[in-house]
């Protein structure tokens, strides 16, 4: 199959099953959305909900943050994962949010990636959820299904994965293609089992194909042990 129409299958199976896909991270503006996206770095987007509505409310905008002292912000993370690293870098992120950008979360990736814990996914993130930008975040997710599907070849970071999607995906739907794949990620094409018999997708997954017919121990059809195609790929640890 081609990859051109790998990408207009899949798109349209997604448009049909999946119309509404968004972030499962709970927030109301740009500045609360940032915090729990540094939050869910290497944690689930359901502790950090857990964790963001006391947060919120004791620091409501970066300048409560900002003047807090980091025992204080560490109190109210240390079940995230990563608390130390992370409260280092809400404290100065929020600091320079105030200095730099007079307390707005900027609308670039180029000037959010000036501010700590702030890497091109989260930047990304940022500009596509908040200010509803066509920007491609590649988390672990996003990297390991489009190569399991094919609608990346031979991606070795998320940077070249970031490209070759935006390439093929029409502009518009760049945003929720986003949610989709990362949707996918986290609940069909599970890292360790992907779930390829329940998969909408299969009929044009370049992976799935291959792998019809083997049985797993936990009865699921999985990849063959030779060609199990996630051994090759390199994740990132965070992206
Ligand atoms: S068919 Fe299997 S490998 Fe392909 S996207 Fe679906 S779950 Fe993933």
């Amino acid at each position: 199959m081609r990859r051109e129409e790998r990408y207009e299958k899949i798109i349209a199976w997604f448009q049909e099953n999946m119309p509404i896909a968004e972030t499962e991270l709970h927030y109301k503006d740009p500045y609360q959305l940032l915090v729990a996206v540094i939050l869910s770095a290497q944690c689930t987007d359901k502790r950090v909900n857990m964790t963001t509505p006391a947060f919120y409310e004791r620091f409501p905008t970066s300048k409560e943050l900002a003047s807090a002292t980091e025992e204080e912000i560490f109190g109210y993370i240390k079940s995230i994962s990563y608390p130390n690293n992370k409260t280092k870098n809400l404290h100065k992120m929020a600091q320079q949010l105030e200095k730099n950008f007079g307390g707005k979360v900027p609308e670039t990736v180029e000037e959010l990636m000036t501010l700590a814990g702030v890497g091109r996914k989260t930047a990304n993130v940022v500009v596509s959820v908040a200010y509803g930008q066509s920007a491609m975040a590649v988390d672990t997710h996003v990297f390991r299904v489009s190569a399991r599907i094919g609608l990346t070849v031979g991606a070795k970071n998320p940077l070249q994965t970031e490209k070759q999607l935006v390439q093929h995906i029409p502009e518009e739907l760049i945003p929720i293609a986003h949610h989709w794949l990362i949707l996918h990620g986290r609940y069909v094409c599970t890292a360790r089992k992907p779930k390829c018999d329940a998969c909408g997708i299969r009929p044009w997954c370049k992976t799935g194909n291959l792998t019809k017919g083997k049985e797993t121990d936990s009865g699921e059809k999985e990849p063959r042990k030779k060609n199990r195609t996630n051994k090759k790929i390199k994740e990132p640890e965070q992206v």
